[in-house]
């Protein structure tokens, strides 16, 4: 029997759609479909795939206003993020690989070096097969489509599971398929939960890319690695923010508080902690709160999504408070009600022990912790499991370069927050806990390849010098090998002369 899939608005908790899961008994049968429509995809040129994705950049553009309807019912998100953060990161990435893909996947010639005179080198780029994407909750239309266009231009099929708390975007994306008329079975969407998950990693993909919470990316992770399936996992974090005393104060309070709460802070790369350095710790904490307190419920700042969310913030921000934490704006967890829209939350007087400190959030909560010294910045950043993303705030551009080179994290911003992720040319993912892989940029459609090395000779030749029978030819090859690796003036004519005195043996 196979469950029904009951989509409801986070916020209103009314029922959107009804539909019925896949079962777990129909993933053969996807594997085998997606297998056949990857013989078909993978030989069509690039050119024609490209047409195919062009089209879904039009249909997205053609019908914003829906599509920013259905991602709001289905996350509890404002409109404008919906469009800026969701929607229109796709169209970017389409229009960036319709110029981009051909240079990247095309074949690479690289050079053959003098030893191996005569002989030329290249690199190929080959699909996968089917790729199985799995995506999250929080920008579940980006980070489902995103990985999926990649993937499809590379030429492979695509099995996507999105989240299950967010499960109308799946219907939405098939719906698009629709429109655009992609071929049969190139793009199918698996609807369903964990379990679905699971089964689908134990079937039969051929690379796996997994948007996801770490203990799930490491569950997948070590699933994939026991039968040596490539994979991409782009995990959580726990992003710092450093203000130094010279920083542009308004532009740093603004920054932090777009940061922080954009999406109602569940951003995987939220600003989940603010280091501000001493002496303006006091005038930052001030206007920050002012800042924060213009911020409108349903306006600014949409609803939680999720409401299992819910619990992990408010535990964390119980925990900072009974560990003698201050909040300054917002509510107290007790009088948080059954609302699942949360007033943004600062907290101060926080210390290193807390959970708010070491754990991700995912909410609209910003501590506020101060340092002295550049060194203790860089420490308390690195100091967390997690290295996705930080930015670092000063109008010292030489201070900006050496603090942001001794943070270990996938990607950085200086006197800006997130906004690396949204440079199409930019390769994104975490170390650390955060992640493994990269995806946008040429990495974006690399890691939906299988790359091959070929060298090639021209097949005119007996034989190579370096070739049985080794009789009397160790010493021409010592002299050779000397000529090769010196810096002599005459190296290139001993090298010549070498090889063809051993061609003679
Ligand atoms: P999650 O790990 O609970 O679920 C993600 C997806 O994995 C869902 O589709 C879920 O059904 C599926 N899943 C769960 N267990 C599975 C299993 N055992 N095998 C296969 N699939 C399984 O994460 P979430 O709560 O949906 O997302 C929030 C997390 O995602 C946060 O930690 C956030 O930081 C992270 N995230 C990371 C990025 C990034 O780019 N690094 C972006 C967005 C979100």
């Amino acid at each position: 029997m196979k469950n029904v899939v009951i989509a409801k608005h986070p916020a209103t908790g009314e029922t959107i759609d009804q539909w019925l899961e896949t079962g777990e008994n129909q993933i053969p049968e996807m594997y085998q479909k997606a297998s056949a429509a990857f013989q078909f995809w993978s030989t069509r040129s690039l050119e024609t795939r490209l047409t195919f994705i062009k089209k879904i950049k039009h249909h997205l553009l053609e019908n914003m206003d829906e599509i920013v309807d259905e991602i709001c019912a289905a996350t509890g998100k404002v409109k404008t993020e919906a469009l800026t953060a969701d929607l229109m990161p796709v169209i970017d990435l389409i229009a960036h690989y319709e110029k981009r893909a051909p240079k990247i996947l095309k074949r690479k010639k690289v050079s053959t070096p003098l030893l191996f005179i005569g002989k030329s080198s290249y690199m190929d780029y080959f699909p996968l097969g089917t790729v199985l994407v799995i995506s999250p909750w929080n920008y579940p239309f980006q980070l489902s489509m995103t990985p999926v266009i990649s993937a499809l231009i590379a030429g492979n099929s695509v099995i996507l599971k999105p989240s299950e708390v967010t499960p109308t975007i799946g219907l939405l994306i098939e719906k698009i398929a629709r429109e655009v008329n992609l071929p049969k079975n190139v793009l199918q969407v698996a609807h369903g939960g964990k379990e679905l998950g699971k089964a689908l990693v134990s079937g039969t993909p051929d690379g796996i890319f997994f948007t996801g919470s770490v203990e799930t990316g490491r569950k997948i992770g070590v699933e994939a690695s026991k039968r040596f399936i490539p994979y991409t996992l782009e995990l959580g974090g726990k992003d710092p923010m450093i203000v130094f005393e010279d920083a542009h104060l308004k532009r740093a309070v603004n920054g932090a508080v777009w940061g922080a709460f954009t999406n109602a802070g569940q951003v995987c790369m939220s600003i989940e902690r603010v280091y501000v350095q001493h002496a303006i710790h006091g005038e930052f904490i001030d206007r920050l709160v002012e800042e924060t307190k213009k911020l409108k419920l349903g306006e600014d700042i949409g609803s939680l999504t999720f409401p299992h969310q819910k619990e992990i913030i408010r535990s964390h921000v119980k925990d900072a408070l009974e560990k003698g934490a201050l909040l300054l704006t917002g509510k107290d967890p007790d009088q948080w009600g059954e609302s699942m829209y949360l007033e943004p939350m600062i907290l101060t007087n926080v210390t290193e022990d807390m959970n708010i400190v070491k754990e991700e959030t995912f909410g609209p909560v910003l501590p506020v912790i101060s340092f002295s010294t550049e060194k203790e910045a860089i420490e308390k950043a690195n100091s967390t499991e997690f290295g996705l993303n930080a930015s670092v705030w000063t109008k010292d551009a030489r201070k900006a370069n050496r603090v942001t080179s001794k943070l270990v994290t996938g990607s950085a911003v200086i006197n800006d927050v997130l906004v690396s992720v949204a440079n199409p040319h930019l390769p994104f993912g975490g170390v650390k806990s955060s992640g493994v892989g990269r995806y946008h940029g040429d990495e974006g459609l690399f890691i939906f390849t299988r790359q091959m090395s070929v060298m090639k000779d021209s097949g005119i030749k007996q034989r190579e010098i370096n070739w049985y029978p080794y009789e009397n030819k160790y010493s021409n090859i010592r002299t050779l090998i000397k000529a090769y690796f010196s810096n002599s003036k005459g190296r290139a004519e001993l090298i010549r002369s070498g090889i063809k005195q051993l061609r003679k043996k």
